[in-house]
């Protein structure tokens, strides 16, 4: 099969990759559309150790199962696979699985290629009346709706996000479900206008008072926007990081501590969610797609990913 492979944190096209094989209660999906997202440039500049079909982000559709009235279904899935034995899963946190291999991340080839196998319960169906260009944004989108999951946003909260990327643009849309008086710190005229056609107001970085926003969200995943996010968080307030950090950050911890600040790390989030506000049409990620690219032309869709001000490339095997 058609295939892209990363080795040594060099990524190539493989014309002739051997078919993924199923395993007991796998299903094997032909990938219909596929995305680029931060974590696939990171792995490819080396940040990241991976050696294997790299991607995580796709809408796909059934060619295989035991159960067959998968069959044919269009399908999201997703990316962590569990063990199902451990403590962290006999309590009901799967996505902390202690032996979870994660999908094109960690242990588990991923989805840029024509095919690739997930467990079934890793699966949800994709309603009819949500095409493909928006059911590839589904894992993105769940992993936005994780903040709501973890965090009691108030509508009379004051919140602020940090970050109008590619995974930003969708926590600005699921923070505005919330009513609260949002507003994004966006740096490119592109990712501006986006929020503006949703209604969602933009803050200059230099206008963001200081000590006076309840939730903070860096997506930013840098440490200029976590020294923003900190100095932005009034005293008891919650910030939220949504984005790893490169290497090791200098923090002052006392001061967080005297401020009692809630610090809560937020990963993964759930699908059907993610499904249902996109089939209500209340969630568009449409605005988002710059480019589609052929999975044979892969190497041509990361650099196009890898610009400035690029939102998303997506990939078509
Ligand atoms: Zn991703
Ligand atoms: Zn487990």
């Amino acid at each position: 099969m058609k295939s892209l492979y990363l080795k040594d944190e060099k990524l190539s096209y493989q014309a002739d990759r051997p078919l993924p094989v199923r395993k007991e209660g796998e299903a094997l999906v032909r990938v219909r559309l596929a995305s680029i997202c931060g974590t696939d440039l990171e792995m490819v500049r080396g940040y990241y150790p991976f050696d294997g079909v790299p991607g995580h982000e796709f809408v796909g559709e059934v060619v295989e199962a035991d159960d067959k009235s998968w069959l044919g279904q269009r399908v999201a899935g997703e990316i962590n696979l569990s063990c199902g034995r451990c403590e962290a899963c006999r309590s009901g946190r799967p996505t902390h699985c202690e032996r979870r291999t994660v999908l094109g991340i960690l242990n588990k080839d991923g989805v840029f290629a024509e095919y690739v196998t997930l467990p079934i319960e890793n699966l949800h169906r994709v309603p009819d009346s949500v095409p493909d260009e928006k059911a590839v944004f589904t894992e993105l989108l769940a992993a936005a709706l994780e903040i709501p999951q973890e965090v009691h946003i108030h509508p009379t909260d004051r919140v602020l996000l940090i970050g109008a990327g590619r995974f930003g643009q969708l926590i600005a849309q699921v923070l505005q479900l919330s009513g609260a008086d949002l507003h994004v710190v966006a740096r490119h005229e592109k990712q501006q206008a986006l929020l503006r056609k949703r209604g969602i107001r933009i803050i200059d970085g230099d206008a963001v008072e200081a000590n006076r926003w309840d939730v903070v969200v860096d997506a930013t995943g840098s440490i200029s926007g976590f020294g923003l996010a900190r100095q932005a968080i009034r005293p008891r307030g919650t910030l939220v990081m949504k984005s790893t950090y490169k290497g090791d950050m200098q923090v002052n911890f006392s001061s967080l501590v005297v401020d009692e600040i809630h610090i809560v790390g937020s990963r993964c989030g759930p699908f059907a969610p993610a499904l249902r506000l996109m089939e209500a049409g209340i969630v568009d990620p449409l605005g988002m797609i710059d480019a589609e690219y052929p999975l044979e032309e892969g190497l041509a869709a990361f650099e196009k990913a890898a610009e400035r001000g690029v939102l998303k490339v997506l990939l078509r095997p």
